[in-house]
């Protein structure tokens, strides 16, 4: 957001949070390349992250010293007063302004226009194409990216990627700029009106770094926030129909309020509110409204699964004019090799979360007792057994039916005829074919198995239907045997 990246921005002192680099990784291939008069000139040839310990993120997370906590005795010495400034100064002066400055319609249309065309910077150039490389652009469209984005004034592209990269590897820990566990207000704006508590976590920008457009806006950000964050498009309301003070307003300090937490909204809504189809893992979420508000940024969870994609939103009717703009660009030959991750794992993303739903439901219900659990009766002691209590035997197991007597559809004869006998025929067919409720219910009253079970070819007869695409952990499925009766499958193959 600031014309002037914080401090924090630079690349960490990796001598101050890491353990001492060793001889070995000294002598990675990446750094033998480099002589030490090019590590002088160009300190970004070798990438931010080349050399970081396996443990960094717990050794960082416990090592590095982070600023204190910010209360109401510290507040004024914690803010960061350019930022406070800049997002609290445009509001209030686009207000006053407002009320002083009558809106012509076409002032109305340019705003709107000049939102999604500042929007697009940040959401195309900064976000999807900088941030994350989802595509190619070509040098016309990069420098238009990089002017529009520019008039959004939330930072140079450098400065933006690189945050937005620590999100991306870190999200949802401390090393994350905008951790969202640290609430809606930090994640939204609090990140940036404060002091950032600690430097954002290493990541790599060495690619835009010699990226000639990237550098050309870092070095000129200044000039270029002044000339497209405010005077292009009060030029363009002043020339066009001699609105420039409306064009200056609204189209300049109110559109940039709005692109501010339109893009603002990325990092809270979108790690706030909505599902997560693809995964739960950690805060990002796909909603409408976020989509609506962020000009298509909204299918988040979508985004921190499959970064590169150069899609946000995977459906045709879901709302990401992004997508389609970039899209539209390669249809006119400014983009191309747009980035898409293979639809078999993003199915296979979106299933997983199915299945660990559905087994949430199966967890909510009452099974039959486990077979382990039930006592073995033999034959002659079922029989005794059911002179006392009304027992049927189906498919190898003993049902205790007495509180279905009066409940059976088919009335009470049919069962107290069934009594002390095997009745599976009649169950499965020879009476009468019952439906799987029927099958499932009868399953709910298993007391006893019958000594030897059910004779083989009766597997679809002992288990319910409700039990036959039972969800179950892959450590419930080794634990039952499953696992080793495919290495014997594998085996076989082999043999
Ligand atoms: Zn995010
Ligand atoms: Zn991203």
């Amino acid at each position: 957001m600031s014309s002037v990246p914080p401090a924090c921005s630079s690349p960490p002192d990796m001598a101050t949070i890491t353990p001492p680099i060793t001889p070995k990784q000294n002598t990675d291939a990446t750094l033998r390349n480099v002589t030490p008069k090019d590590f002088v000139e160009n300190p970004d040839h070798i990438p931010a992250d080349a050399n970081i310990p396996d443990n960094y993120v717990s050794y960082t997370l416990k090592h590095q010293k982070a600023l204190p906590p910010v209360t109401w005795d510290n507040l004024a010495n914690e803010l960061n007063w350019l930022h406070v400034a800049i997002l609290g100064m445009t509001p209030v002066v686009g207000l006053v302004g407002a009320y002083y400055t009558r809106l012509r319609w076409e002032t109305a249309v340019w705003s709107v226009v000049y939102y999604y065309m500042t929007g697009l910077g940040i959401t195309a150039g900064y976000h999807r194409l900088w941030a994350h490389r989802s595509y190619n652009a070509s040098k016309p469209m990069q420098y238009l990216l990089a002017l529009f984005g520019a008039g959004a004034v939330e930072g140079s592209i450098r400065w933006w990627a690189r945050g937005h990269r620590a999100h991306h590897r870190y999200t949802d820990t401390d090393l994350d700029p905008y951790n969202a566990h640290k609430g809606l207000w930090w994640s939204h704006i609090g990140w940036m009106v404060l002091k950032p508590r600690r430097k954002p976590g290493v990541a790599d920008v060495s690619d835009l770094s010699k990226n000639e457009i990237v550098r050309w806006q870092h070095r000129h950000y200044l000039q270029l926030v002044f000339i497209m964050g405010v005077l292009f498009p009060t030029v363009v309301a002043g020339l066009g129909w001699g609105d420039w003070k409306g064009g200056y307003v609204y189209a300049g300090l109110l559109r940039l309020v709005f692109v501010h937490h339109s893009t603002f909204c990325v990092n809270s809504l979108a790690h706030w509110l909505g599902e997560a189809p693809f995964d739960d893992k950690h805060t990002p979420r796909d909603h409408l409204i976020t989509a609506l508000v962020t000009i298509g940024e909204g299918y988040h969870n979508f985004h921190h699964q499959f970064p590169m994609d150069y899609r946000n939103a995977i459906k045709w009717y879901q709302y990401d004019p992004t997508k389609w703009f970039i899209w539209a660009c390669q249809q006119v030959g400014l983009a191309s090799h747009l980035k898409t991750f293979p639809d078999n794992e993003v199915r296979k993303g979106q299933l997983t979360m199915q299945l660990k739903r559905l087994r949430a439901t199966q967890e909510t219900l009452s099974w039959p007792s486990d077979n382990s659990h039930l006592p073995v009766i033999s034959w002659e002691s079922y029989q005794t057994q059911a002179k006392d209590r009304p027992l049927i035997c189906v498919a190898g197991f003993i049902h205790d039916v007495s509180d279905f007597l009066e409940e059976h559809p088919g009335g009470r004869h049919l069962l107290t005829k069934n009594i002390g006998r095997d009745a599976t025929t009649a169950f499965f067919g020879g009476v009468y074919d019952h439906s799987n409720a029927a099958h499932n219910l009868l399953a709910m009253k298993r007391v006893g198995v019958l000594h030897g079970g059910a004779p083989h070819g009766l597997e679809d007869k002992t288990i319910p239907p409700s039990q036959r695409l039972r969800i179950a952990s892959y450590s419930e499925l080794s634990a039952s045997g499953y696992s080793s009766a495919a290495l014997s499958d594998g085996e076989g193959l082999l043999g």
